[in-house]
């Protein structure tokens, strides 16, 4: 088993589909002084909302449809997303379906821990592993990159 070292200062992602913005505004709001620990990164327009709501530095990549789910998923599989806060809207098709399941696909290769509605949002930002440094376990993927082709 390989590992990764996260430090208490998590690397966190945050996404919402447009009609799960004012919720995940919201919760941010709320957790505001848990989240000011973490370095936060974000799609555009969540990114722009939070910076506007929480007064603080957000490091913003495109917008979601236009490439953003992608990038956070190309940070995670460099090492450099620890959690991903990704509230994705259950009730209606998005037209980067594709770029979405990439997203979560990713975070999982990867064992990031993901939270994709309130409640595990909150269940993961009171942990206390969220400010202490974790060891994470990476599957080793070795034999795949070895394997004979
Ligand atoms: P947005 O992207 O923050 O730019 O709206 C979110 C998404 O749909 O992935």
């Amino acid at each position: 088993m390989n590992s990764k070292i996260l430090l208490a200062r998590k690397r966190i992602a945050l996404v919402a589909h447009d009609n799960m913005k004012p919720q995940l505004l919201e919760w941010a709001k709320y957790n505001k002084a848990t989240l000011f620990k973490h370095q936060l990164f974000a799609t555009g327009t969540t990114g722009s909302l939070l910076e506007d709501t929480l007064d603080v530095h957000i490091t913003k990549l495109m917008s979601g449809p236009l490439g953003g789910d992608q990038q956070i998923g190309a940070l995670i599989a460099e090492g450099k997303i620890d959690v991903l806060i990704f509230f994705w809207d259950p009730m209606s098709a998005q037209p980067h379906d594709p770029d979405i399941k990439a997203l979560l696909r990713l975070g999982a290769v990867w064992n990031i821990p993901i939270a994709c509605n309130r409640s595990s949002a909150d269940f993961l930002l009171t942990s206390p592993i969220m400010n202490q440094e974790y060891e994470a376990t990476l599957p080793d993927y070795g034999s795949y990159l070895n394997r004979k082709v």
